[in-house]
């Protein structure tokens, strides 16, 4: 019999591990206090729903998931032997610290008889599977995105044939509370977890959403996008059935309609490029990708770092968007790429500060993305915002947010304010300003001001000034 040990992947269906190797499984979870050490509760939260929805899952066919908590280089070879498993299976974890992991897992298991299993199943193309002609993995999008798109696709997994609960002879374990492992109840309202949940929310956007994503992700009231992130986090659902549901659509659209389906398939590409970047470059999580001449002298003043973390800067973009995640644990991708801009660019704090808060918050966190999204808007990244390009937070608003719709919806001190006012607040004078909006803030900085010590920061650190 096989133990398929469970981590990123918790679901049945479209599972590689579970459905590529001959031998039928029984599942296993192990809560890692390693991995629980980096999650906020929202995070948590979902991961323990998705946890009850694969048990769930496995008790329908007859078969069971166990639960177990501990360090998995001890649980999961424990577990094998009371099993008397002769193999144990898992999906890899492109991570540095979950590499690290699975390797001592991996030894730990030769002292118990059972042979390892590892596949592929994270993403469409593993790492070292998509090179530059040299064989070099890419550090540019653009050419990377071309031959994702174009590479032949695996279909999707079928669910296999699972091991009958009735044999195991080990308790299955209890899915522990939120409070068992330690957190409170979480601040964000937590979306629902477990598969069916994560092809209803794919269904309902390949009806319509996916047809006006091109002209419209960008606008976060519009909320056009397809809220996958912590499904595929989780992998609630499967990469390969999420593409081939895609490309269908893609294949029966023509003209824009068609273009806009493709535009949400680039995104797909851009999640495995970030994933292949970390797994190259496992330093990233803590270091710049590019490095400068000089170390980029950061301000990191605590009290702007607090206020941007409230959602009190004064830039209602910005402010909308720091109180989303608080809110929701999740934040509009346009929003995240603006609020990312301010801490690095106009308040002149080091990115890692802005990554770990969004990896304390959001419940789509995800250690390749987070990083690639928070290194692009720093400029150190792979594929970066040249350094000089320095989002204006009071344009971007009124660009992205015209009717300060999304930005009423966050900030409700500027409700009933007109949105002329509410995109040039800056620009008005403190008394204009009380006058409209009391209880809103005063901008934390001027950003004309930040935008020339910007500049004259990232010129020290390429020594030009
Ligand atoms: P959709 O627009 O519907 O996109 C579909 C899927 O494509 C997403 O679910 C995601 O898996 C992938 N995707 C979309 N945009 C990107 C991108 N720019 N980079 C990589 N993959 C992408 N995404 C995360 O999944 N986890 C994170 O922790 C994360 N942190 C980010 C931090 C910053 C500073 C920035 C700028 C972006 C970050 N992103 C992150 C990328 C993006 O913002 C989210 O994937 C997206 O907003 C999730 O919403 P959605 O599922 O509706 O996206």
């Amino acid at each position: 019999m096989r133990l398929h040990w469970h981590r990123r992947d918790l679901r049945l269906a479209d599972n590689r591990g579970l459905a590529d190797a001959p031998e039928r499984p029984v599942g296993v979870f192990v809560f890692d206090e390693a991995v629980l050490e980096h999650a906020g509760a929202s995070r948590v939260a979902f991961l323990l729903d998705a946890v009850g929805a694969l048990r769930a899952a496995y008790r329908e066919r007859g078969s069971e998931l166990l639960v177990r908590a501990g360090d998995p280089a001890s649980v999961v070879p424990n577990l094998a032997a009371d099993l008397g498993a002769e193999f144990v299976s898992w999906n890899r974890d492109y991570s540095g610290l979950a590499s690290e992991r699975d390797e001592r897992v991996d030894d730990a298991l030769e002292n118990v008889d059972a042979t390892p299993q590892k596949f592929h199943d994270a993403v469409c193309h593993e790492p070292g599977s998509i090179t530059t002609n040299a064989g070099d993995p890419y550090s540019v999008f653009t050419y990377f995105g071309r031959k994702w798109r174009d590479r032949e696709k695996d279909d999707p997994r079928r669910i296999p044939e699972t091991a009958p609960a009735a044999d195991l002879g080990v308790a299955p374990g209890a899915i522990p509370t939120l409070s068992d492992l330690g957190f409170d109840a979480p601040a964000a309202e937590v979306p629902a977890a477990g598969t069916d949940v994560a092809r209803t929310l794919l269904e309902s956007f390949l009806d319509d959403d996916v047809y006006r994503y091109e002209e419209s992700r960008d606008y976060p009231a519009e909320e056009c996008t397809s809220r996958l992130s912590v499904h595929l986090k989780f992998g609630t659902i499967g990469i390969r059935e999420v593409d081939k549901r895609v490309r269908d659509a893609l294949e029966s659209a023509s003209g824009e309609r068609r273009e806009s389906v493709a535009e949400f398939r680039s995104q797909l590409a851009w999640r495995e490029f970030y994933t292949h970047v970390l797994y190259f470059n496992p330093d990233v999580v803590t270091t710049n990708y590019t490095s400068y001449e000089n170390p980029i002298e950061w301000e990191n003043d605590d009290d702007l770092l607090a206020a941007w973390k409230r959602g009190e800067t004064g830039y209602p973009i910005v402010d909308a968007g720091m109180r989303q995640l608080r809110a929701e644990g999740f934040m509009h991708n346009r929003v995240r790429m603006i609020v990312a801009s301010f801490l690095t660019k106009d308040l002149l704090i080091d990115w890692r500060h802005g990554y770990e808060h969004f990896r304390d918050l959001l419940v789509d966190h995800d250690t390749a993305n987070d990083n690639g999204g928070w290194q692009w808007a720093a400029s150190t990244g792979t594929d970066s915002q040249p350094y000089f390009r320095i989002f204006n937070p009071m344009t971007q608003g009124e660009r992205y947010d015209p009717d300060a719709a999304y930005i009423r919806e966050y900030v409700p001190e500027l409700e009933g304010v007109d949105p002329d006012v509410v995109h040039s607040w800056h620009e008005l004078t403190p008394t204009e300003r009380a006058n409209a909006a009391p209880e809103y803030p005063e901008p934390v900085v001027e950003h004309s001001e930040r935008r020339e010590q910007a500049l004259s920061m990232f010129e020290r650190a390429r020594g030009e000034s």
